[in-house]
């Protein structure tokens, strides 16, 4: 038998993407599945277009089996088969996707349930196995053929027994080295949770024969242990499913399944958009702050799926960092991936369904603000901390997405408003919004500067979170109405006639202020008449663009 070499550039290429490619070996297995079901869409398609032919969907399957005596891990499929010559073709050069060529001959143009486009993954065994066997018949033929190679040293192919149509991929999995351990790649269970992470939503089962504890048929309280073939996959992804057909829990189980968190999530949202950008979309509101969420280690991200296939388990670039909070998914057939498929091209599509998402997941929080407000007051309670560090934070380029989704506590009211319920209820010579900052509600309360303004019957927005001062200095008005701190010099409360009195008195009184003013020295800038007070005798002001209060959380600030 002859033995073929590999091209001289497909051998280099080979031991290239062997050794780096793919950063984690566990995806072989994801590649295998992957080209498995694409043999299964072939022999599909075909089916569409030949009478003879017909698709029992039950028949069709992908079976994943190991043998650790004998370290065999192997791969069955029902799909299509190769001939001799598609054997040659397809994995004897590398770099060659007979999936893109099938998409093409066929002009399949809605085919995008076929995965395969680069002709690379199926070399991804070599990450694993010292050997690779193919066995397979195609569709119509008689004939079963085998392909065998030991990786960069070439490949042969002879005919072979085969019963049935289809392939067989056949590892011969490493011993295990110093730096990786190749056993568990024979293990059922590390087997089966590679598969639930990358391909549970392939659309054929995934079989596995899985031992299970089951009672004896004669004596129930006796344990037993049976093998029985099991389907891994849930093959039909939620995202794909109608929004109508779903109910609260089932999201919630997908969640939870997904383990995006462990809490009750206070909002989901079902987008599929299909049009010029299509992609689907399951996204979450979570009800508590991850543990490490308000830390460096926190990564926001969603995972992305292309075709139902994992791609990226934390895609960053979907979320923009003041929703880093949201968890989910996103599936997209249109995304140009690279070649080991674990990272994007930065490409239009992407950024078009970030852009896409964010508004979504602006208008449901608005929506849940509105019309949901326990709920919403529960998701600001665990992350209306860092919707007020984004307002300010990257230079406040976010604060016009973001100032309508504040929530401050509201002294007159009691309670949490947002800044548009402060401004409904204005009354009409209001020309300020005002806030008070201090350590608690009830400080604040006790503050002889909120006096005054309480007493006009205006609001007064209580901040006792240290954020909360610098995001409303980063908006300085809202809906033109401009934010004045109670203990700001000027409240804007005397009208002119007023002001000339005040300083035809502080003129009376010029001496008296001039000796306290000098008594005082370097603790004070100025001492002046005040209107403000009413059962306080004194208090301080602030002159310039700082309250008192935020000037003690900037001195307590490390250089
Ligand atoms: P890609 O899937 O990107 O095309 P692969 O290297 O994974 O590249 O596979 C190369 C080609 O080998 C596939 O396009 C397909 O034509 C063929 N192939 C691989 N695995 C199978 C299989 N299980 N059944 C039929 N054809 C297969
Ligand atoms: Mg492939």
């Amino acid at each position: 038998m002859e033995k073929k070499q590999f091209q001289a550039e497909s051998k280099r290429l080979l031991e290239m993407m062997i050794n780096s490619i793919y950063t984690q070996k566990e995806i072989f297995l994801r590649e295998l599945i992957s080209n498995a079901s694409d043999a299964i869409d072939k022999l599909y398609y075909k089916a569409l277009t030949d009478e003879e032919l017909s698709f029992n969907q039950e028949d069709y399957y992908i079976k994943v089996s190991a043998d650790k005596e004998k370290r065999l891990l192997t791969i069955t499929d029902t799909g299509i088969g190769m001939s001799a010559e598609e054997l040659e073709q397809n994995l004897g050069t590398i770099a060659k996707s007979g999936s893109l060529a099938f998409k093409k001959e066929n002009e399949i143009k809605d085919g995008h349930d076929i995965i395969g486009q680069f002709g690379v993954g199926f070399y991804s065994a070599f990450m694993v196995a010292d050997a690779v066997t193919v066995k397979t018949k195609q569709l119509g033929s008689e004939q079963g053929f085998k392909w065998e190679s030991n990786g960069a040293d070439g490949y042969t192919i002879e005919p072979c027994e085969k019963e049935t149509v289809g392939t067989e991929i056949i590892l011969k999995i490493k011993e295990n080295t110093e730096d990786d351990n190749f056993d568990e790649y024979l293990e059922t269970y590390r087997l089966q949770a590679i598969i639930k992470k990358y391909s549970d939503f392939i659309r054929y089962p995934i079989k596995m024969d899985v031992t299970v504890q089951k009672p004896k048929a004669d004596k129930e309280e006796e344990l037993e242990e049976v093998t029985e073939e099991q389907t891994i996959n849930s093959m039909v992804p939620i995202w794909k499913k109608n929004k109508s057909e779903l109910t609260d829990e089932d999201y919630e189980n997908f969640y939870h399944e997904k383990r995006y968190g462990f809490d009750k999530p206070v909002k989901h949202i079902h987008i599929s958009v299909d049009g010029t950008l299509r992609y689907n979309a399951i996204l979450f509101i979570p009800e508590r702050t991850p543990f490490d969420f308000y830390t460096k280690e926190y990564e926001k991200g969603l995972e992305l799926y292309s075709n139902g296939v994992l791609i990226m388990e934390k895609c960053a670039d979907l979320l923009p960092d003041y929703f880093s909070f949201v968890k989910g998914m996103v599936d997209s057939e249109d995304l140009s991936l690279n070649i080991s498929r674990e990272m994007l091209q930065h490409d239009r599509q992407l950024k078009m369904i970030a852009k896409n998402i964010t508004s979504k997941i602006k208008s449901q929080l608005k929506g849940l603000l509105k019309n949901e407000r326990e709920k919403y007051e529960t998701f600001y309670e665990s992350f209306g901390r860092q919707l007020k560090y984004s307002v300010y934070s990257d230079f406040g380029q976010h604060k016009e997405e973001l100032q309508d989704l504040l929530l401050f506590y509201s002294g007159k009211e009691k309670k949490l408003i947002s800044l548009d319920e402060y401004i409904e209820k204005m009354p009409e010579e209001q020309k300020y919004i005002y806030y008070a900052t201090g350590a608690s509600h009830h400080r604040i309360e006790k503050l002889p500067q909120t006096e005054l303004v309480a007493e006009k019957g205006f609001d007064i927005l209580y901040f006792t979170d240290d954020v909360d001062e610098f995001a409303i200095k980063a908006l300085a008005s809202y809906k033109d109405k401009q934010f004045k701190s109670v203990s700001s010099g000027d409240l804007g409360l005397e009208d002119a006639e007023e002001q000339a009195k005040t300083e035809a008195e502080q003129e009376e009184h010029k001496a008296l202020f001039e000796h306290m003013k000098q008594t005082l020295g370097d603790k004070v800038k100025d001492v002046r008449l005040s209107k403000r007070l009413r059962s306080h005798p004194v208090c301080l002001t602030a002159e310039g663009e700082l309250s008192i209060e935020m000037e003690k959380v900037l001195q307590a600030m490390p250089d």
